[in-house]
């Protein structure tokens, strides 16, 4: 085996059937797990497959014309993400997030769009909604998502150097499309629209300051920068700890041109520390998934493209919620809503998952031993 083949365990099978308590209460929004995190985001993927190749995240040599994506029977279909996301809002959640592999591949996403834009939380309240994006189809589909109800939406961009970002996405992608997709979701009303970078040192930090004038320059609060620290994920990025910038010395970087102020979190269990540009010219975020581990505050939930629920973005197993939703034979039918609920309470209260914290302090990933899921499968 060349050394650039790394081994592929593939995850994408491993759940279990969640069981459905024999007794179990209403939901009542307060459902809390064992280190007492509540349940408020759900992170949707809503297709296992991308036309871009980050090395970080689907590296070409392993995600090539011979790897298998999931088949179309096997995804959840629209009507079953809403019935999903229904039980997920009677435990608390109030945030849904679509993501992938590259949501906007998924065909009609907009009808998904706008069967979620109708939910309402207890309170009669509409869900904050986002997609996470390449950006690569915004700028064709900026205008039917705002329509459909879309109000936000972040793009992914790792560079502003034309090379370095064609490197990054492997697949020659242009960084103009980008920041015309960027341009689009704006002019569509999707403002501020929040741009993520994944800073790998040696690769794209020289684009930190660059990205930071560009984005300041061009938009101003329109637009807010977040830099995120290049994560162990999934078995295939070949993640080593000095390729890891910390965003300590990111917003050392940027303050030395544009002194900077810290800014409060704006919702309980924000993943990003704040800091506003001094001369008001909008604010940029760190994500320091790795230097200063969130877990601590961490209500977030995953569900993968056929409806596995995967508690910890570093978790090894999944629970198939699409078994309980579809039935696994003829003499075991699908489950109600409330079976549906009760199953996703029970597997929230046994949740004491803190990879981030635990790797940190070990110094290094932790359980390296562990399989674990691919980014471009449970979409981050
Ligand atoms: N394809 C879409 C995109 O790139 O925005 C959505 C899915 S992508 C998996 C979601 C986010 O995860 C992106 O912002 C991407 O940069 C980030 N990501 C992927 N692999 C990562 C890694 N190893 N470390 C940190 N962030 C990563
Ligand atoms: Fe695709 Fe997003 Fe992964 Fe890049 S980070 S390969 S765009 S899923
Ligand atoms: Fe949440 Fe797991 Fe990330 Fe910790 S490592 S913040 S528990 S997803």
């Amino acid at each position: 085996m060349g050394d650039n083949v790394i081994p592929l365990a593939d995850l994408r099978y491993a759940a279990a059937i969640p069981e459905v308590p024999a007794h179990f209460a209403a939901p009542s929004g307060l459902l809390s797990d064992r280190l007492g995190r509540p349940l408020r985001d759900l992170r949707i993927s809503v297709t296992d497959r991308c036309n871009f190749r980050c090395s970080y995240c689907m590296p070409k040599e392993v995600f090539d014309r011979d790897y298998r994506f999931l088949p179309q029977t096997s995804l959840l279909t629209f009507e079953e993400i809403e019935r999903l996301s229904r039980a997920f809002i009677r435990h608390g959640v109030r945030k849904l997030r679509l993501t992938g592999g590259e949501p906007l591949l998924r065909k009609h996403l907009e009808v998904l769009v706008a069967k979620l834009a109708a939910l309402r939380t207890p309170e009669g309240d509409p869900l904050d909604l986002t997609l996470t994006t390449n950006g690569s189809l915004l700028e064709r589909k900026a205008q039917a998502l705002v329509q459909a109800g879309l109000r936000r939406v972040t793009v992914s961009l790792d560079a502003l150097d034309d090379a370095v970002f064609r490197r990054m996405n492997d697949v020659d992608f242009p960084v103009v499309d980008v920041l015309r997709g960027i341009d689009a979701a704006l002019a569509a009303g999707l403002g501020p629209v929040k741009v993520n970078m994944v800073v790998k040192r040696g690769t794209n930090d020289q684009e930190i300051v660059p990205m930071a004038r560009y984005f300041r320059d061009a938009h101003g609060p329109q637009v807010i920068l977040r830099f995120i620290e290049y994560m162990d994920v999934g078995a295939t990025n070949g993640w080593r700890m000095n390729e890891v910038l910390p965003s300590s010395e990111v917003v050392r970087r940027i303050a030395e041109v544009f002194p900077l102020d810290p800014l409060a979190a704006s919702t309980p269990g924000e993943t990003a520390q704040r800091w506003r540009y001094r001369d008001g010219a909008g604010e940029v975020g760190v994500i320091s998934s790795v230097t200063q581990a969130f877990c601590g505050e961490c209500n977030r939930a995953r569900l993968s493209t056929e409806g596995k629920l995967f508690l910890c973005l570093f978790a090894s197993q999944g629970h198939d919620l699409r078994a309980l939703l579809r039935g696994t034979g003829a003499d075991i039918p699908g489950r109600t809503d409330d079976e549906i609920a009760a199953a996703i309470a029970a597997l929230w209260q046994s949740r004491e998952d803190r990879y981030s914290e635990l790797r940190s302090a070990q110094a290094g990933p932790a359980g390296s031993g562990q399989r674990r899921i691919e980014m471009h499968y449970i979409g981050g």
